[in-house]
């Protein structure tokens, strides 16, 4: 009974108990505001099986031992992946390891599906497809922590002997340090690293700047490596507080595109299986499972600051009001029309599907935004239309190189990430990593080419003159 989860430590003191239980103290509540609320009693047998001791309360408050509660999770995550059409058998899936409950979880769950994957293929005749492969990526940011090395080397240590101890299936470990994202010499990558995080003022910009490194890093793990999928240990909470975040910064128009299963605006497509899982359900399978499997290594230590963490204590606070807020504001949030990016389109996907599936995938759903194909160039948020309207006029000047950078960043970036004097904004973007500022380079370039073209045909100046 390690994980108490309960004020009386998780022994299961009966009904009287207020927190005991779900199924306890919370009788007057409606179903769905028992949703998400987790204990474990020792006392209630499974709901679901009629072995186990251990009973873990959710969803309704239906007790499951630790073996149900498992299968309960493992079942949201594969029909994610599934019901989204996420991983093909021709794929090589990279996962993005944190070390922590969440990634750990889907770590293991990815395994289980890969195993079955190459048992079926193994018992089956030639006809059938190989199953897919996995890797696992850990993008080190010591450096901008005040970790010390040798800590970072056990931690890392740690990584691959978990991941090594699934089988079968070999599973590559990549690790990554983060200031690989800067194409210059080595030793000069981690001061640019160190001084364009330190030119960024504010504290939440700085926060946000570092996931979108994360996220160019794990891009480029995965092109380099030969991998077609990323997949992200990002939970339903952990959307939760992004849905708020994002509110409160100003990004409602790209919001939509943050909150669904798939994300194919990168060039190696991002998927989310644990879109439904709470992080608290998450945890607590790690917890109950630590000696039988689910070791984690938790390495966010980093200090967090400004407005990402204000709003992951306000979540947790409603979160003890109310389990259901988290799922309540994800619903809320899955209420705006996603981005034709947000799932992917029928093209090599169609053989794969289960017949009742393929007609999503078929037809373009009129259901959703259109997509300008502009996206900023820090955090890769579309466009929105005052955004595009600014692009468009700026396009038309003479401008200097800096002043495309600036266009093709968001009103977000430009107002968090951005130096506060433009003077600065030069030598920043010099910083930047280059498949960032290369991108709105050869955008202009094929601008100015044809212009080029067209020049002839232009009327100038001197011809008005005349
Ligand atoms: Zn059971
Ligand atoms: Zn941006």
């Amino acid at each position: 009974m390690a994980a108490a989860a309960s004020a009386c430590g998780g022994a299961g003191c009966g009904q009287q108990c207020s927190s005991a239980s779900a199924s306890g103290g919370a009788e007057e509540d409606a179903p769905t505001e028992r949703m998400g609320r987790l204990s474990i009693s020792a006392a209630t047998a499974c709901g679901k099986c009629d072995g186990g001791g251990v009973a873990v309360f959710v969803a309704g408050g239906v007790g499951m031992c630790v073996e149900c509660f498992q299968a309960h999770l493992f079942g949201k995550f594969k029909l994610a992946v599934t019901s989204n059409a996420m991983v093909r058998p021709t794929d090589a899936v990279l996962l993005a390891f944190s070390g922590g409950p969440a990634s750990r979880v889907a770590l293991q769950f990815i395994h289980e599906m890969q195993s079955k994957a190459i048992q079926s293929w193994e018992t089956s005749n030639s006809q059938a497809l190989p199953a897919f492969g996995v890797g696992v990526a850990f993008v080190n940011e010591s450096v901008l922590s005040a970790r010390l090395q040798h800590e970072t080397e056990m931690v890392i240590e740690d990584i691959k002997s978990i991941v090594s101890s699934l089988s079968p299936g070999d599973k590559k470990v990549h690790v990554a340090p983060l200031e690989d994202v800067f194409s210059s010499e080595s030793g000069v990558k981690a001061a640019r690293l160190k001084e364009v995080v330190g030119m960024i003022d504010d504290e939440t910009g700085r926060d946000d700047f570092v996931r979108c490194l994360r996220m160019l890093s794990l891009q480029k793990i995965a092109l380099e490596n030969g991998y077609t999928k990323i997949m992200m240990g990002t939970c339903a909470s952990g959307i939760a507080c992004h849905v708020l975040s994002a509110t409160v910064k100003g990004q409602g128009y790209s919001l939509p595109a943050d909150v669904q299963y798939v994300d194919t605006r990168w060039e190696v497509p991002v998927v989310l299986p644990l879109h439904d899982c709470l992080a608290q359900e998450l945890n607590l399978l790690c917890e109950l499972d630590r000696q039988v499997f689910l070791k984690t290594q938790q390495l966010l230590d980093r200090p967090c600051s400004g407005i990402n963490s204000l709003v992951a204590s306000f979540v947790s606070r409603l979160r003890e009001e109310n389990p259901s807020r988290e799922h309540t504001i994800l619903r809320t949030a899955q209420k705006l029309k996603p981005f034709s990016f947000n799932k992917f389109s029928a093209n090599g996907y169609h053989d794969f599907l289960p017949s009742r599936l393929r007609p999503k995938f078929q037809n373009v759903d009129t259901n959703e935004s259109t997509f300008s194909e502009i996206l900023c160039l820090i955090c890769g948020s579309p466009f929105s239309e005052s955004e595009l309207q600014n692009l468009e006029s700026t396009k038309h000047k003479d401008q200097k190189r800096t002043d495309g950078y600036t266009a093709h960043c968001c009103q977000s970036c430009r107002f968090q990430i951005l130096p506060a004097a433009t003077d600065m904004y030069e030598h920043f973007f010099s910083l930047l990593p280059k498949p960032w500022t290369e991108k709105v380079d050869t955008a202009s370039a094929s601008h100015s080419s044809l212009r080029d073209q067209i020049a002839d045909y232009l009327l100038d100046k001197d011809d008005d003159e005349n």
